[in-house]
């Protein structure tokens, strides 16, 4: 039978990259047009990937600039991270380097399970290529995708994968 496991997973990222969006459209399967400038909100829901449940609870981060990103309550506990910049934004992709170092540095780890989102995909106004995105993920050993919450692509996709990346570290052992 199916074990219910949590995991804890943090999304984090520059301001307005569409981290609400893409956590709502995740949770309630709608997009908004205009959310809450980010007040820090925790959602739950069971995701099943191999057979196997996982009850989620995600966290989806108010951090405004380098300073603010992330702070200790974003990384204890926390099971895996979902790094998200906008393909729009070439600010946005330079943050998730100094995301990335925050992280390590606070875990004492380089190999921490994470997901590298690329978010609004719809947009023709790009700046970050995709190559570019699938680059840096590869150098950090994280898993990389392009998103769009407005047309609903890879979006839960995002969340398999950051469970994916959970396990890989960590095999969640089924007893029966
Ligand atoms: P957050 O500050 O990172 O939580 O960003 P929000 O989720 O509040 O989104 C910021 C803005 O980007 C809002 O106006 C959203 O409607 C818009 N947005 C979010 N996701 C997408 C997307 O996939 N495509 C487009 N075109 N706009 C998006």
């Amino acid at each position: 039978g199916d074990l219910l496991k949590k995991k804890r997973i943090a999304v984090l990222g520059s301001r307005s990259v569409g981290k609400s969006s893409l956590v709502v459209q995740f949770i309630e399967n709608h997009f908004v047009e205009a959310y809450y400038p980010t007040i820090e909100t925790s959602f739950s829901k069971t995701v099943k990937l191999n057979g196997v449940e996982y009850d989620c609870d995600i966290l989806d981060t108010a951090g405004q600039d380098e300073y603010s990103i992330l702070n200790s309550k974003h990384a204890i506990g926390i099971h895996g991270f979902v790094l998200v910049y906008s393909v729009a934004s070439r600010n946005s992709f330079n943050m998730i380097d100094i995301i990335y170092d925050k992280i390590t540095d606070f875990c004492g780890v380089e190999d921490i399970p994470c997901v590298v989102v690329g978010s609004k995909s719809d947009l023709k106004t790009r700046q970050v290529q995709s190559e570019e995105g699938e680059e840096l993920a590869k150098k950090r050993g994280a898993a990389w995708i392009e998103t769009s919450s407005k047309t609903n692509v890879n979006v839960g996709k995002v969340f398999e994968l950051c469970l994916a990346e959970i396990e890989k570290r960590s095999p969640t052992t089924t007893t029966t």
